[in-house]
């Protein structure tokens, strides 16, 4: 038997609604801010992500898939959605059209991590990038749709944390107090954040390890190390969650996993889920076109984890809806009848009925079995004697009722019992 590959799952049956669910909602609420899906390859030019996630971040040093193809081209599974939509703005020149762009995407991403609840080998992203925007109102919109996303979605135990990793101006002042604090401490950390010391520094604010985390509580905060310019721009994006009443905490420690991040950042994060409780992550990324080639255009974006999503609204036990179960069940009873049955079948599909045939030429107490089975609503009962008669005989599942039905009458007889 070959197994699916580890970190990775298959997704059938009942689990399916929960997707639907969450797909659904994000592309109808997305929609009603006007954005649309840009729909990019599953893999693209592993020098994408160098460029665009960061050479140094965890991603590119120890989580990507990359391979080189038959044509010796070393190409990457997706890690993350964004650098890819800002490969596509620029290669198909989407500034014509005018700024803002905004889109949204929808699909696997892959990182190769240790598998756990959460965190998986495949997993699924929803996101938005809003293009050529400096101001805060910007960053605003962004935030919101992802609150709306989430209420939509009937969540409630989420929080939403804000923060500010400052500019290119004013990150170096940040990085060099970080540098300060951390310099005599540096023995006692962990061997990871002992390379990022020099490599990433921001990222020892976010370390998991027992070992680093009680220097994070002292650490310096980005907010007291912004320029005039950051200052202003957190400010009135403040006062936009504020005149809002969108509720937010600050975080002075907030900073992401990746390089491209400017000013704004935020994250979701859901209290159910324990280690891997951000739900939605973003901020905003001022110099990543600049880095990939194209102009300097400021942009804004969030992803969200799917997987994560799902298990948070299991966690809070939210009503999804359920998918359509088979309606109606026809059963067959000789050749003769079958291909009145598949027409039957078809008229009735027409008029958004749910049904299912039999397909496997089995006796009628298979067939009944089989009906209740699905939970088929309504079983029919199609033979020689009732064509003949021309009146068709129907059951009620639940009730176990029949009753017999002028073949005339029998699609609206069903379709009027689907609209009571
Ligand atoms: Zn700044
Ligand atoms: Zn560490």
């Amino acid at each position: 038997m070959i197994s699916k590959p580890k970190g990775t799952v298959d997704i059938f049956g009942d689990e399916l609604k929960y997707w639907y669910f969450v797909e659904d909602t994000f592309r109808r609420i997305t929609q009603l801010y006007n954005y649309y899906e840009i729909r990019t390859p599953v893999f693209e030019a592993t020098e994408l992500f160098l460029r665009g996630v960061g050479e140094e971040t965890d991603i590119v040093q120890k989580q990507m898939y990359t391979f080189e193809d038959k044509g010796g081209r070393s190409l990457t599974l997706r890690p993350e959605g964004t650098a890819p939509v800002m490969r596509a703005y620029i290669e198909n020149s989407l500034v014509k059209n005018g700024l803002p762009q905004k889109f949204s995407y929808l699909g696997p991403v892959f990182r190769y991590e240790k598998p756990q609840a959460g965190r998986m080998r495949q997993f699924h992203q929803f996101g938005v990038e809003l293009i050529g925007s400096p101001h805060a109102v910007a960053d605003f919109e962004v935030i919101k749709l992802a609150i709306d996303i989430l209420d939509a979605l009937n969540l409630h135990d989420y929080k939403l944390y804000i923060g500010n990793i400052g500019c290119k101006n004013c990150r170096p002042k940040f990085r060099k107090a970080l540098k300060d604090y951390y310099q005599p401490k540096l023995d006692l950390l962990c061997s990871d954040c002992q390379k990022r010391f020099d490599t990433n520094i921001l990222r020892l604010l976010d370390c998991k390890d027992e070992k680093c985390k009680p220097f994070q509580k002292d650490a310096p905060k980005t907010f007291d190390y912004l320029c005039e310019d950051c200052k202003e721009h957190f400010d009135e994006l403040l006062s936009y969650l504020e005149g809002l009443n969108v509720s937010y905490e600050l975080d002075g420690h907030l900073v992401r996993g990746l390089d491209y991040y400017t000013k704004t950042v935020f994250e979701i994060k859901h209290s159910s889920l324990g280690a891997q409780d951000t739900i939605i992550g973003g901020g905003r990324y001022d110099g990543l076109i600049e880095e990939l080639g194209g102009k300097v255009t400021p942009s804004i974006g969030f992803a969200g984890g799917i997987e994560r999503i799902i298990l948070a609204l299991k966690n809070e036990n939210v009503t999804v809806p359920e998918l359509k179960k088979c309606q109606v069940y026809i059963a067959v009873l000789s050749e003769s009848a079958r291909i009145f049955s598949l027409k039957l079948s078809q008229n009735l599909r027409d008029r958004g009925i749910v049904v299912e045939m039999d397909l496997m030429k089995r006796n009628i107490r298979n067939q009944m079995k089989y009906a209740d089975r699905l939970g088929a609503k309504y079983v029919l009962i199609i033979g020689d004697d009732e064509l003949e008669k021309g009146v068709l005989t129907i059951r009620d599942m639940e009730t176990g009722q029949q009753v017999e039905v002028d073949e005339k009458w029998i699609e609206n007889y069903i379709v009027e019992k689907f609209e009571e």
